[in-house]
């Protein structure tokens, strides 16, 4: 038996390793004081642009006001059709109505449960027909695994779609050598404590190669700012990278490849020990997934999980609900065939991530749910 708390994403064990160091740039802030556009949000934007290998990086206040800025940037507004996968968290959908655009839902793979292509492409053919504009679309690298960037962009390529990646969970993953934040034009992601690369608030970036486009950028995160003082260009936000979430950040992307390295060999030995008993991630060749969660499919999942919480085993769903079944979304759903996302929402079921765990706490997870998988 294990006999301390299985925790489901362990940041008090990463805290522990880095904390010296995560203390010494906090209090580099206290000192200088310059609590907005510090000289760590700039050191900061430059190493993250670094380990993506993109151009620029612009640090935001969150993932969400990620998606908000590129969509404002673009002029992505009224009239516009943006196409979301349905079996993601809400902000993907909850930011197109935010600029007055319209969310169209979208179909995703029955293998890995990001967008489908195909399905997209059906999509964008009805929108065609409607007196809405298709404008973008934002594919969503659903657990840390990357959509299909190449076959999105042959559909965003036909009919003049903007490709907006939503990697609030996938930062550090890569795709034949390129890591996230260049398979895409425009790259999101969040830096919320529990994601892979996670700060102790909230907090964000966009990753572009566009110089323009990161101007752009620049300034809706402070009011639309012109190049002038109090010269106010376009409608903007509040929308900055705390210094002190900076400062934070810091430390903690020098350990982020190590850390992804660890969650693949934790993800390996689920895999090797879990498969011939229930449906695992399936994580196609040439493609490293961040690993921010690992998900199981299970029938009976409440049951499941109920006999792993037994067990001390935290479980999680994500998500129990696709977005076109929200109270909040529902009416907006056109009508289309999204089974596959339903079918997922019924049974998908994280298990504990992260790298930190030791080797007899694995051991004990894969015997707990193959165990409880057996019994339900
Ligand atoms: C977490 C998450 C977001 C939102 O990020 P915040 O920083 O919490 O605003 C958006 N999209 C996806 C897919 C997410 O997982």
């Amino acid at each position: 038996m294990i006999e301390k708390l299985i925790p489901f994403v362990d940041l008090a064990a990463q805290q522990e390793e880095l904390r010296p160091e995560i203390e010494a740039r906090i209090r580099g802030v206290l000192d200088h004081g310059k609590y907005i556009n510090g000289p760590e949000v700039i050191e900061f934007e430059a190493r993250l642009a670094e380990f993506a290998g993109a151009v620029h990086a612009v640090g935001v206040s969150s993932g969400t006001d990620a998606l908000i800025m590129v969509l404002l940037a673009k002029g992505i507004g009224s009239g516009d059709a943006v196409f979301v996968p349905t079996f993601t968290f809400p902000a993907t959908a909850e930011a197109v109505l935010m600029v007055g655009a319209v969310p169209v839902f979208v179909e995703v793979e029955a293998d890995t449960g990001n967008l489908d292509p195909a399905s997209l492409e059906t999509s964008v053919e009805q929108v065609a027909l409607s007196r809405l504009r298709a404008s973008a679309v934002i594919a969503v690298d659903l657990y840390g695994m990357p959509a299909d960037y190449a076959g999105i962009g042959a559909v965003a390529e036909r009919h003049g779609l903007t490709v907006i990646a939503d990697a609030a969970q996938s930062f550090s993953a890569e795709v034949n050598g390129r890591r996230v934040g260049t398979l895409a034009e425009v790259t999101c992601t969040s830096f919320f404590p529990a994601k892979p690369l996670g700060c102790y608030g909230d907090g964000g970036a966009v990753l572009t190669d566009d110089d323009n486009l990161a101007g752009i950028l620049r300034s809706i995160r402070v009011h639309g700012a012109g190049q002038r003082r109090y010269e106010n260009v376009r409608l903007g936000m509040n929308a900055r990278l705390d210094t002190l979430q900076a400062a934070i950040l810091l430390p903690k992307l020098t350990v982020l490849a190590k850390e992804r390295d660890r969650r693949e060999e934790l993800a390996a030995k689920y895999t090797g020990r879990l498969s011939s008993s229930m449906r695992v991630p399936v994580i196609p060749e040439g493609i490293r997934s961040a690993w921010a969660q690992y998900v199981i499919r299970v029938e009976q999942r409440d049951r499941v999980a109920a006999g792993l919480k037994e067990r001390g085993i935290p479980t999680a769903v994500y998500y129990p609900r696709c977005v076109h079944q929200q109270p909040a979304y529902r009416a907006l759903a056109q009508d289309a065939d999204f089974s596959t996302a339903e079918h997922l929402s019924e049974r998908v079921l994280a298990i504990p991530m992260h790298p930190y765990m030791d080797a007899q706490t694995a051991e004990y997870i894969c015997d707990s749910v193959l165990e409880t998988v057996r019994q339900v």
